[in-house]
């Protein structure tokens, strides 16, 4: 066996099932490992090395006493916007200060309960807003891949950059993210590894520091499609404390991954062929077809004609709901107090300090957008467009099972390349934002490694409560690619 660090999440639970190590040196070779590389790559803004060993050891007891639960002993990084009780949780804002929850998120609770370990807080964009991890209150993570021959550092994503960063490093097994408009999705195609969304109401939102609550949803950051779909089973649940949660059963997914594609219809959404795309983004959507085809499935050419309103409507639903969700961040009741003159004063003073400039942009774009005068204009005319994106959605799924597509419109970009021009920023989300706001499951695979030598990920949108499918073609393709690519170690 070679490192321990290097397992797959089903490899370790199958080595914890059969006593080939226990979850205490599962832990402590995490625990090394971040020590060894965290100052390089800044996966990690709070590392919890106590807490993990503690949990290791109530794993292996639990493990002795035959009371193993589904995830037993599997050391996980949590994005530091799920509130985890006694640990500080600061979705990366300065304005949350030192703030310490004391509850816990359904989602990592539900984690805990089936016996997984807690290694830390991973990095990401303040309040889950970038798509490079450079708003961090702590400085972005270092994507572990660089172009070949080059020392150039370059972003993992965002804004579940830490996440994505941790998995592909080895500095967890995987870790829990969350997708707004391609959160999961673009960090995992910009490390090679596998991300998705599940169908918004799967997974509660429960302890998740909101950022637009009509569109946050969570998922996890894994090594394989199988992984995935194990932490996906268990993140995901019905919970009467979020009012938008879907009162399903959760279905076992780890099978669907094998099942193949043979018989399923999977539809090219022409529009998603936007101008200047990259004749390398272009060959690895051709691929991914030829493989699916290969394996049986059949290929339809279909049209979502409302695709090219999705980013600005986007750009328009998010800042307004974050306007809205962040004005409690008022200096008051918890995080960070600036003192100014008088009550306004403190209010003004807290949050122009507590806040960075692009969580700043946002909520000024979204008071403006819900202002009276141009509500109309703006947010009711948004959310006009969103009904007519999930109707063209609707229409596609009545013919296929599932969609490809490209999860980006690149590979992983440098430090500072889109950082001066928010639009530029903006626009690495075409691909992605749609299912948000449509509330689609979608998942994002690694399928191959560019002229340069990084990877990219394709995408696989499904239909409402269908993740079964994103899964099946998931597996289809991560079968096909072979994708084994492992940054080279520079750190
Ligand atoms: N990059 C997108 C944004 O900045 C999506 C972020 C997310 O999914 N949390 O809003």
């Amino acid at each position: 066996m070679g490192e321990l660090t290097d397992l797959t999440l089903a490899g370790a639970l199958d080595g914890l099932a059969d006593k080939s190590f226990s979850c205490r040196e599962l832990t402590d070779a995490f625990i090394a490992e971040i020590e060894l590389s965290n100052d390089a790559l800044n996966a990690y803004v709070l590392t919890t090395p106590d807490k993990a060993r503690e949990m290791a050891d109530a794993s292996d007891q639990r493990r002795a006493n035959g009371t193993a639960g589904r995830l037993e002993g599997a050391p996980l990084g949590i994005k530091d916007l799920y509130c985890t009780a006694g640990v500080r949780t600061t979705a990366c804002s300065q304005i949350l200060g030192e703030f310490t929850p004391s509850y816990e998120s359904t989602v990592t609770a539900n984690l805990w309960s089936e016996g997984a370990v807690m290694l830390g807080k991973l990095n990401m964009d303040e309040f889950a807003m970038g798509s490079s991890n450079e708003t961090s209150r702590f400085g972005p993570p270092s994507n572990p891949w660089r172009r070949q021959g080059s020392n150039q550092d370059l972003t993992a994503g965002g804004s579940s950059g830490g996440s994505a960063v941790a998995v592909a490093a080895n500095l967890c097994l995987a870790a829990t993210a969350s997708d707004t408009g391609g959160s999961i999705r673009q960090p995992a195609s910009f490390t090679g590894t596998v991300g998705i969304k599940p169908t918004y109401g799967r997974a509660s939102r429960y302890g998740m520091v909101a950022f637009a609550s009509s569109l946050d949803q969570a998922g996890p950051i894994a090594k394989t499609v199988e992984d995935a779909a194990l932490l996906t089973e268990i993140m995901c649940s019905h919970d009467p404390r979020d009012s938008t949660s879907l009162p399903v059963e959760t279905p076992p997914w780890r099978g669907a991954v094998n099942e193949g594609v043979k018989g399923l219809r999977i539809g090219i959404p022409r529009e998603y062929r936007i101008d200047g795309m990259s004749s390398e983004i272009e060959a690895l959507w051709q691929q991914g077809i030829d493989w699916l085809q290969a394996q049986g499935a059949e290929i339809v050419d279909v049209s979502l004609p409302h695709t090219k309103y999705a980013l600005p409507a986007y750009y328009i639903v998010a800042p307004a709901e974050a306007s809205s969700n962040l004005a409690r961040y008022d200096g008051m009741r918890y995080g960070a107090r600036v003192d100014g003159e008088g009550l306004v004063g403190t209010y003004e003073m807290t949050r122009a300090e507590g806040f960075g400039a692009e969580v700043q942009r946002r909520l000024m774009i979204g008071t403006y957008v819900l202002s009276s005068g141009y509500y109309d204009a703006y947010y009711l005319r948004a959310q006009k467009v969103r009904s007519r994106i999930l109707e063209d959605f609707n229409t596609v799924f009545g013919t296929v099972d599932a969609l490809l597509t490209p999860t980006c419109p690149s590979a992983a970009f440098a430090y500072g390349e889109k950082s001066g021009d928010p639009i530029e920023m903006y626009l690495n989300d075409i691909f992605t934002v749609t299912a948000n706001l449509a509330g689609l499951p979608s998942l994002s695979v690694p399928a191959a490694l560019d002229q340069q030598g990084l990877p990219l990920g394709l995408q696989v949108i499904g239909k409402a409560l269908d993740e079964a499918s994103c899964f099946r073609v998931g597996g289809a393709l991560e079968r096909a690619a072979g994708f084994a690519g492992r940054p080279t170690r520079w750190w």
